[in-house]
């Protein structure tokens, strides 16, 4: 058996990191910077002003007050986007609209709610020292400089600094074409009826979703018989078009492992892992392409999703954080679990305000085939490998979705 800790770090590494690839800025939103992004312009790339008034030079309306407005001549309009600005006469004020170009000779703006408004002559009622109201070029980013370095996650202000900097593409780590294929011989897809001994297949709906979470292109062969001609013929076509396969079923130490049966020896490896649910687990390649195998129970593939695939994935993207958020918790009730294996229960978390430590009760039992009780839940409760009973009241970690 291998710890649940160095099975994650093969699938890391077995998924590597993706190549950095050029994509447009509007497509970047969740992903991860592959470059540092360097300032073709300031920002602000010149000195604008902050508000809607008048561009002034500061000495001339100083002592200005509603009681002794100080009047002067209205010269030009100057709108957000004007590009041909004229200097500012003394004597003289500009209109001046938010985010438009400070005129040579100006020094500050005057709101225009502290002036009478006027379009020829304007009264100014307040004085505005030197500066006010004016954004000067570069405060926010100096040209040049760094604005944004690799690793970082794009979330809309990182998009938007990029954009604002002059970038219409990025260089970013993209996510896999992952192909889900689900095993056995007993799945039907719904609508059709079920005889008895048959299911429904819902391994390949989950394990899309939560692949697609992570930005991933799916693609799913639903249902495979356990034959391994079979398998083969509906893998191996697809294979030049995906990135990564994950399967499920088919890996256990039954007769009829159809994964086991194809792959033992042809680039896989499997091995059993020190956890509960999702012991037996695969991966490695085929014809170059990585590939995990995942057990067939349904809380079983998504408990592995949880411990495997999820941060190795995560990490390919260039995450360094690929972690769920881990909090301690308090139990409602006592649980027990297997010697030498670490434990993922379904839980439900909450804290009330000035609980720090918060509580965490199951939902439903050990059962890797319980997936409704994973539909209540919104946490894993860890319970670590030398632990065999932890007690109500006693404190876990919980990995919280
Ligand atoms: P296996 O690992 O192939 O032995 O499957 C373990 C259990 O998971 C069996 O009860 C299967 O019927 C069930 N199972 C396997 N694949 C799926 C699937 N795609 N959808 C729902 N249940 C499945
Ligand atoms: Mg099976």
């Amino acid at each position: 058996m291998i710890s649940v800790d160095d099975y994650r770090a093969q699938v890391t590494e077995l998924l590597g990191r993706r190549p950095a690839v050029s994509v447009p800025v509007q497509d970047c939103a969740g992903l991860v910077l592959a470059e540092d992004v360097t300032a073709s312009v300031s920002l602000p790339p010149f000195d604008n002003s902050a508000m809607d008034g008048y561009a002034v030079r500061s000495d001339e309306v100083a002592g200005a007050s509603e009681d002794a407005p100080v009047q002067l001549r209205v010269g030009e309009d100057i709108p957000a986007g004007r590009v041909d600005v004229p200097p500012l006469p003394p004597g003289t004020a500009h209109r001046i609209m938010t985010g438009a170009p400070m005129p040579d000779g100006a020094d500050a703006v005057v709101m225009v709610e502290r002036t009478d408004g006027g379009r020829d002559t304007v009264r100014v009622y307040a004085e505005s020292a030197s500066g006010t109201h004016v954004r000067r070029a570069g405060e926010d980013v100096a040209r040049g400089t760094v604005a944004l370095t690799a690793g970082t996650v794009c979330g809309p202000a990182q998009l938007g600094l990029a954009s604002a900097v002059g970038r219409d593409t990025l260089a970013v780590h993209t996510p896999p074409r992952v192909l889900v294929v689900s095993t056995g011989t007993e799945l039907v897809l719904p609508p059709e009826p079920l005889e008895h001994g048959q299911i429904y297949e819902s391994n390949s709906i989950m394990l899309a979703a939560a692949l697609r979470s992570l930005g991933c292109t799916v693609t799913t062969v639903r249902s495979v018989a356990d034959d391994v001609d079979s398998f083969r013929a509906a893998i191996e076509p697809a294979l030049p078009d995906v990135d990564l396969v994950v399967t499920s079923g088919g890996v256990s130490a039954g007769a009829y492992e159809v994964v086991k049966d194809t792959l033992t020896g042809a680039g896989v490896t499997f091995t059993k892992v020190a956890m509960q649910p999702g012991g037996p687990q695969g991966h490695g390649t085929w014809d170059g392409v990585p590939v995990v195998t995942l057990p067939g129970n349904p809380v079983s593939v998504l408990v592995s999703f949880e411990a495997f695939l999820r941060p190795a994935i995560l990490s390919s993207l260039g995450h360094d954080d690929v972690d769920r958020t881990r909090v301690r918790a308090r139990l409602l009730e006592t649980l027990s679990s297997p010697s030498g294996k670490r434990q993922f229960r379904r839980g439900f978390y909450s804290r009330t305000d000035g609980d720090v430590t918060g509580v965490v009760g199951p939902r439903g039992g050990p059962g890797s085939h319980l997936l409704a009780a994973f539909t209540q839940a919104n946490c894993l409760i860890v319970l670590g490998e030398d632990v065999t009973e932890a007690a109500q009241g006693s404190e876990v970690d919980v990995l919280l979705f």
